[in-house]
């Protein structure tokens, strides 16, 4: 029996490093000892005390049964107090957040919520790829702003089609961002809210990054931070990567309240919410933040100095940015991004993510992710530095 998919899944674009892969694999299978440098995913543990409330919870009978879909109060709560204490923003818990298995999720599904078959969704090129993914499955169609490193990879709004502007029903976008690294100011998410009223298009930031800086003068602001910002959208702040809690799947979308209740009410007809033990946790998560993402920043401030010091030696040019957990670097002369990832893959075993993969204007770059142990990333470097 055929089992024949369905268009949409079949329209999903051909994976454009599957030859990549298959080195790796086969590497790999040769007991070559290969280092990734391509991979978004902390290596560092949740903190204790998120574990701690985690099973504690998970042992209250309560939690046995279906969550809200809705989310529960105790995160919703938590998410309004750590948005005042960091952003500085009043949040109403009960109806301007949203508990989501991770912004994934959040990100695809507000497609299904706004997204008519037709219509135009605004993404940054390059850009994190459930933005185009999501549009895509919900029969939209994608128009892409491109960053620049002449614009600090800034959207530059003067520049979108006129027409696109007013036929769009969404705009997503991502400061800090990934894979660039550029973070933003809140003079930057102003003019985004002028425009988006302008044109009447939600805004959907994506806020993965928030807590991820070097210092305080590197801080992030929010997208909630602008002025009416909560008239024209909403931001998904994920717990995924500041407080290494990737596999927890747990974020929340915070802003707007009726795009937060129409997302929940797609979420209430397609899952139940999230599993309450794990909103307690990402609750005790977030009223400790301050010492958590200390300790995380401290990490990640070490490797990401390691890093630009190679890269100052081998004479790689690359942003400096001192946000997120990545290195947005320019491929070196006579090669393109897939075929230097490919060149340092054969020649030292080391793998970084080609920036046309988030992108065509990511064309020209790689990235490198900081998700490393510090012995394997300073392993990875000298090989670099070795054959480059
Ligand atoms: C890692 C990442 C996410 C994923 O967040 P989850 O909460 O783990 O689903 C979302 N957006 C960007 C830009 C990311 O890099």
């Amino acid at each position: 029996m055929l089992f024949e998919e369905s268009n949409r899944l079949k329209s999903i674009p051909p994976y454009l490093f599957a030859e990549i892969d298959k080195i790796i694999k086969k590497k790999k299978e040769e007991h070559i000892d290969v280092i990734s440098l391509g991979i978004g995913d902390p290596d560092t543990n949740t903190a204790d005390a998120i574990v701690k409330e985690l099973c504690k919870e998970a042992s209250n009978k309560e939690n046995h049964r279906y969550p809200s879909s809705y989310g529960h109060k105790v995160l919703k709560s938590a998410a309004a107090r750590f948005y005042k204490k960091r952003f500085g923003i009043n949040i109403d818990p009960e109806n301007e957040v949203l508990p989501l298995w991770g912004s994934k999720e959040g990100i695809a599904n507000i497609a299904y919520v706004y997204v008519n078959p037709g219509d135009l969704v605004l993404v940054p090129d390059p850009c994190y790829p459930v933005y185009k993914i999501g549009t895509m499955f919900a029969g939209g169609t994608t128009y892409a702003m491109p960053l620049t490193e002449e614009n600090d990879f800034l959207i530059d709004f003067s520049k979108i089609d006129e027409n696109a502007a007013k036929k769009a029903k969404l705009m997503h976008l991502n400061y800090p961002g990934n894979p660039t690294s550029a973070p933003c100011s809140v003079n930057f998410f102003d003019k985004l809210v002028d425009f988006a009223s302008k044109y009447e298009i939600i805004v959907c930031h994506d806020n993965a990054y928030g807590d991820i800086y070097a210092d305080d003068e590197h801080k992030p602001v929010s997208f909630l931070n602008a002025k009416n910002s909560k008239d024209v959208g909403i931001e998904f702040y994920s717990l995924s990567k500041s407080f290494n809690m990737t596999g927890w799947r747990i974020s929340f979308a915070v802003g707007n309240d009726a795009v937060i209740k129409s997302l929940g009410k797609y979420k209430s007809n397609v899952d139940s919410g999230v599993f309450n033990a794990i909103q307690h946790a990402a609750a005790v998560a977030l009223d400790n933040y301050e010492e958590l993402i200390d300790l995380n920043n401290k990490i990640y401030n070490r490797r990401r100095k390691k890093v630009w010091e190679l890269l100052d030696k081998i004479g790689f040019k690359y942003y400096k940015s001192y946000n997120t957990i990545y290195i947005w670097v320019k491929v070196p002369e006579g090669y393109d991004s897939a075929s230097f990832a490919k060149a340092l893959l054969d020649k030292s075993n080391v793998v970084v993510t080609p920036g046309s993969a988030y992108g065509s204007y990511g064309e020209g770059y790689f990235r490198i992710s900081l998700t490393i142990d510090d012995c394997r990333l300073e392993e990875a470097l000298d090989r670099m530095k070795n054959v480059f």
